[in-house]
């Protein structure tokens, strides 16, 4: 007998790419404007800005090729293709130069926007939780280990709505590096295994409606294709 009142949560998790294995999730950290042409397309300076984070909670997570409900609150829901690096381990203060010892695996990801609430929230100077952090918001792909990949640091990165292209970029364009932003971070929470870190998007960001398919791909992680149903609350 558990002594929990009422059912606890289950863990969120990914599946690992080639295995009938699973990557337990703890918790989702996002990285803000960390590809110039994204920050120039949403009106800010890509040169002067150390960089920043949000986070979504682990339950938002949209595994794989499963079905997006178009969110509650919102006429503007808009698509983020990232990098996802997932971490087997932590720290407080990780130096970059072995920060990425941290990372046991890799994955693509789609950092989904409530636009027009995020817009109205840094318009009010308002928290960006609604706009970032609402249920199915993470949507992310099998994790392919960094044992058997390496750590990328260059590939394509692209995102088609309905077969036309909307993103295309490589992640050799990040201002801040994978190493440079789990040391920055860890700087401001302690990781630990089971986080996920959504890297950032390039440019190209745009709306989705109910009906939309989304793929995305990054080289040698394969690729998520969801399709956006209608709202379900
Ligand atoms: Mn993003």
């Amino acid at each position: 007998m558990s002594d929990y009142v009422i059912d606890p949560p289950p863990v969120a998790s990914l599946p690992v790419a080639g295995s009938t294995a699973r990557f337990p999730v703890r918790r989702i950290f996002c990285v803000g404007r960390n590809y110039a042409d994204h920050a120039r397309e949403m009106g800010h300076d890509p040169d002067r800005e150390p960089p920043f984070f949000f986070d979504k909670p682990a339950d938002a997570l949209v595994v794989g090729d499963e079905d997006v409900p178009y969110p509650s609150a919102t006429d503007q829901l808009e698509h983020e293709a990232e990098l996802v690096a997932a971490l087997g381990s932590g720290g407080c203060n990780i130096d970059a130069a072995g920060a990425l010892d941290c990372v046991w695996g890799y994955a693509v990801g789609n950092d989904l926007t409530r636009r027009d609430i995020q817009a109205e929230a840094k318009k009010l100077g308002r928290p960006w939780t609604m706009a970032k952090g609402f249920d199915g918001s993470a949507v992310c792909g099998p994790v392919y280990p960094a044992a058997r990949i390496g750590h990328p640091v260059s590939g394509h990165i692209r995102l088609l709505v309905n077969g036309t292209l909307r993103q295309s970029g490589d992640i050799a364009q990040m201002i801040w590096t994978l190493p440079e932003i789990i040391a920055a971070l860890s700087r401001l929470v302690e990781l630990k295994a089971g986080d996920l870190i959504y890297t950032g998007t390039p440019s190209g960001v745009g709306s989705l409606v109910p009906g939309d398919v989304v793929e995305i791909a990054i080289a040698g992680l394969g690729e998520v294709r969801s399709r956006i149903t209608s709202r379900s609350c």
